[in-house]
């Protein structure tokens, strides 16, 4: 166990309603933060270790929020997987599991249901071995190659919706020791 993981450990929050509660109320806080985070360019390292350290620390079987409440945009690798793993050709999967995409005219993205994505079954997912790069990769703070700061303003837009992203944001102004008052008179 890092110092970090013993920092964290059983420390999270995981209540959607109360981050969604926290968020809406902090939302000034949190712009603030942000605005510090692009002003300020912090080295990715720490970031990367907490977000692993927090992820590990939460168990998204029992959120699935991102499966409820995001569009899931299907590359032909993802459609190709999710084909292999159900045993049909991938024009059966567009045809049964695919709408347009809305943003894209040539995209297609996951359908839904009143319940979220329908490859979710309660808290879990149907094709979970052969789910898409999108899924796997969300809440996406590694980056996959992106800087900090070029990331900033995704990550935050899920800090509402996502447990993780709203515990790491959390520990990281510990982390870097942001504090909103001192950064107003100047301290920090
Ligand atoms: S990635 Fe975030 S929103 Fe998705 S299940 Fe895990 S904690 Fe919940
Ligand atoms: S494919 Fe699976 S992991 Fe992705 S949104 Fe649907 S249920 Fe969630």
């Amino acid at each position: 166990m890092n110092y970090l993981e013993r920092e964290y450990a059983g420390g999270v929050l995981t209540d959607l309603d109360e981050i969604r509660r926290l968020t809406a109320m902090h939302q000034a806080e949190l712009l603030a933060f942000q605005r510090h985070l692009n002003v300020h360019r912090y080295p990715d390292g720490p970031f990367r270790i907490l977000s692993r350290t927090v992820e590990k620390q939460i168990d998204c079987t029992a959120c699935a929020n991102c499966c409820r409440a995001t569009q899931v945009s299907l590359s032909d690798l993802d459609v190709g997987a999710i084909a292999r793993y159900l045993g049909i050709e991938p024009r059966e999967v567009i045809r049964q599991y695919t709408i347009p995409d809305p943003e894209d005219s040539r995209g297609r993205v996951l359908r839904q249901t009143k319940s979220g994505c329908i490859f979710l079954d309660q808290n879990l997912c149907m094709v979970y071995e052969a789910r898409p790069r999108a899924c796997r990769d969300f809440p996406h703070l590694a980056g996959g190659g992106r800087s900090l700061g070029g990331r900033i303003p995704s990550i935050f837009k899920r800090a509402g919706m996502c447990p993780i992203v709203y515990n790491v944001l959390d520990a990281y102004k510990k982390l870097i020791g942001y504090h909103p008052a001192r950064r107003l008179t100047g301290v920090a």
